[in-house]
């Protein structure tokens, strides 16, 4: 019997005890294709010696220095490296553990920016639907992914929640790709006038969906305009790219191929690539500064913040990614990839939509193409999917998402950059 709490109690989960590049080992020594990097996560693959070294490097110099007394040099050599090639004026990096601390964490610094310079009145998060922030109750909040929130509802903040950028089941017939961005864009004005300008903090958004809908881009010019309304309502522009960030999408920051730089932006998955838990919120020059030249103390902090250990590990793996020229690579990767799934899948009676940018792929699974229905959720094909993926050898990350009020299907895959042609 295991004494371990698991995500899910009706399975029992193989035991991995190894990684090999792009596979995980079980402990009957069978070998798992690891095509989404649990989610996202292992952009470098698992085994990977530079990353190893520098983590073991580390531990022996240095494992712990409690940031209210110190810095430490990896965190600083991490930072600078991260604002070296950050878009816009993001010139700031605060370190955290995971993907739902940075959400926390930007939540928190936007509400002591305005309290700093003097608006206090604005507190109000605008977000989409069909998004996921993080399970901690601000992310969670912040997040429109229904099935993740539907028992917290009570402990929740109220957060305004607009359409999600999602052309294959939202784009009008009549309408180009363009017109229909703009469309859903025009939601985030709708909302800020309904709510009061004066009132609303911020915009939270992921670059690209990830677990929710399933590798979702927005279309061309969407973000541009939601920049664009942001800025007119002094409105700050949060992007959460910690599963589509850090190369996934072919850029080291999804949001460069939208062309948009946003105020804050998380990041976290693929920055420790699963050899160190580490996140990492960024801010620009402006928020800190407003920090730094008021109260000069941003109210927030756990324990383990910048921690050495993770933060070398996180320069490795960063390192790695540009000077391996793996980054670089994920385009042509993806691209293949993209003409695989086509060719496989593009037929399938029951694929409703395959895309995605870069290493980072989405499947829509529909009952019937012509209608796009969805399955009904009791067939549980998610579950289904992962179970026979698993026995395959393959590790997938199929969703059941929420397709307004309806239970929608997708499979995110996610491999490793270092993956090969054979793969
Ligand atoms: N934001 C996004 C876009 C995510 O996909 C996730 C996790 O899947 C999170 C935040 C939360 O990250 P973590 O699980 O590291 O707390």
């Amino acid at each position: 019997m295991s004494n371990v709490f698991p995500r899910d109690t009706r399975i029992s989960p193989p035991v991995a005890v190894r990684g090999e590049g792009c596979y995980l080992i079980d402990s009957e020594g069978k070998r798992y294709f690891d095509g989404s990097g649990g989610a996202a996560v292992s952009c470098l693959g698992h085994g990977d010696a530079g990353v190893t070294a520098a983590i073991k490097d580390q531990l022996d110099r240095l494992a712990f220095a409690h940031t209210s007394f110190f810095t430490s040099e990896p965190a600083e050599a991490l930072a600078e490296l991260l604002i070296q090639h950050a878009p816009g004026d993001l010139s700031r990096v605060y370190f955290v553990s995971g993907g739902s601390e940075a959400v926390e964490a930007a939540l928190k610094l936007a509400r002591q920016y305005y309290v700093e310079i003097d608006q206090p009145e604005r507190s109000r998060i605008i977000a989409r639907r069909q998004s996921y922030h993080g399970n901690t109750l601000g992310a969670l909040a912040t997040g429109g992914n229904e099935w993740r929130r539907a028992q917290f509802g009570p402990l929740l903040l109220d957060v305004s929640h607009i359409a999600p950028c999602y052309e294959y089941r939202f784009k009008a017939e009549k309408e180009t790709a363009h017109e229909y961005g703009q469309r859903a864009a025009q939601e985030l004005e709708d909302e800020i006038l309904r709510l009061g300008p004066d009132t609303v903090m911020a915009f939270v958004a992921e670059p690209v969906v990830g677990a929710t809908l399933g590798a979702v881009p927005a279309v061309e010019g969407y973000f541009k305009r939601i920049r664009e309304i942001c800025d007119r309502y002094g409105v700050l522009l949060i992007l959460d790219e910690v599963m589509c960030g850090m190369g996934r999408t072919g850029y080291l920051y999804a949001c460069e191929a939208d062309g948009v730089a946003p105020d804050i932006l998380c990041i976290a998955k693929g920055l420790g690539a699963g050899y160190q838990p580490i996140g990492a919120m960024l801010c620009s020059g402006a928020i800190y500064d407003a920090i730094a030249s008021g109260s000069g103390f941003f109210q927030h902090g756990h324990t383990y913040i910048g921690h050495p250990v993770a933060t070398a590990a996180g320069l490795a793996v960063v390192r790695a990614l540009l000077d391996r020229g793996l980054v670089a690579g994920v385009t042509s990767l993806g691209e293949k990839l993209d003409d695989a799934l086509r060719s496989l899948l593009g037929q399938h009676p029951h694929v409703g939509d395959i895309r995605g940018r870069g290493l980072f792929r989405g499947i829509e699974l529909v009952e019937n193409r012509e209608t796009k229905a969805p399955f009904d959720p009791s067939q549980k094909i998610a579950a289904k999917l992962k179970k026979a993926a698993m026995e395959a050898g393959l590790i997938c990350y199929p969703m059941s998402g929420t397709i307004d009020g309806q239970k929608g299907d997708h499979i995110l895959l996610a491999p490793p950059f270092i993956m090969t042609d054979d793969h």
